[in-house]
């Protein structure tokens, strides 16, 4: 038998409620908890993504208004759902939309995906409403198109974010992206979107975890789970280094959990995880290339830590 019929076979004799395995341990071993995951429309489409994946919790990620659907998920499966909210920063009211988010229950901003340059005043304004409000923001960074035309996100951070890093150091930053996974390796200079082979040591991401306690790194998305894939003998000793500031989350699109439906659409350099779900995906490299102390940090304790979860 296929293992994931066997898994699904289990599950389905079993019928574990949701409830039950709040945080309880999971097929990983440790309990899971997604920070990445987009909001779907539909209640079952969002839970079928989680139990498909074997994870326990996780945090929404939604733009403009969102309410009615956090709180219809919210009531299907207590204890499962945080979420965080986005809203357009080039807007007159993005920090009018989201304080109001923030007082309806947001844990976090994020994630900020907008054309504009990472240091630049449309960002700033929302880097000092983090700080008043006590909340992470999570930006993505890309500086190389995944398909002609699509432009950049977030830009400059190579060569800015460090000075952002300064200038807030009561924000706390949640990096997520190409540009953030590429630049663990100090030869990158945006000539891919997901760079592979060895990994140089000393790139400007390592190095800003290191230096600033307030930069934590989502290993979320193609991204996240090439950087951790490409070079396995830099991954173990970056997970070691950065154990208290590294989460998982995975930005899978997928269906079911097991990389059903439509994977990475739009994105032909990341065919590599055609077919498959990125969180899977990334829980087996973690698995593999952490103690389980450390393993159960980064799918679950740290992003309790961070949102202040219970
Ligand atoms: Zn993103
Ligand atoms: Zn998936």
């Amino acid at each position: 038998m296929h293992r994931r019929t066997f898994l699904q076979s289990i599950a389905a004799a079993a019928m574990v409620p949701a409830l039950g395995r709040q945080s309880g341990s999971s097929e990983w071993g440790a309990p899971v908890f997604d920070l990445h995951f987009h909001m779907r429309p539909q209640v079952a489409s969002n839970l079928a993504h989680l139990d498909g994946a074997g994870v326990t919790k996780a945090n929404l990620l939604t733009r403009g208004a969102a309410l009615d659907q956090v709180k219809a998920l919210q009531t299907a499966a207590p204890g499962r759902f945080t979420w965080f909210n986005s809203y357009d920063v080039s807007q007159a009211d993005a920090e009018q939309v989201l304080t109001q988010a923030v007082k309806q229950g947001a844990q976090g901003f994020g994630e900020m995906k907008f054309h504009v340059a990472a240091d630049g005043p449309e960002l700033k304004r929302i880097y000092a409403l983090a700080a008043d409000l006590h909340v992470p923001i999570l930006v993505h960074f890309q500086e190389v198109d995944h398909f002609p035309n699509e432009g950049t996100w977030s830009t400059g951070y190579a060569k800015t974010f460090e000075s952002i890093l300064k200038a807030y150091p009561k924000t706390t930053f949640i990096g997520h992206a190409d540009a953030f996974w590429a630049n663990v390796s100090a030869d990158y200079r945006n000539e891919a979107a997901y760079p592979s082979g060895p990994i140089a040591r000393g790139g400007i991401t390592d190095k800003l975890l290191a230096d600033y306690p307030n930069l934590y790194g989502d290993c979320s998305a193609n991204s996240g789970n090439n950087a951790l894939s490409r070079d396995p003998s830099f991954t173990s000793d970056f997970l070691k280094r950065h154990q208290n500031k590294l989460m998982f989350g995975s930005d899978c699109s997928c269906s079911d959990g097991h990389g059903g439906g439509v994977s990475q659409a739009k994105n032909p350099a990341a065919t590599r995880l055609a077919g498959k779900c990125v969180a899977r995906e990334t829980l087996t490299v973690l698995k593999a290339s952490a103690s389980p102390a450390i393993f159960r940090k980064i799918a679950w304790d740290n992003a309790h830590t961070l949102l202040r979860i219970p």
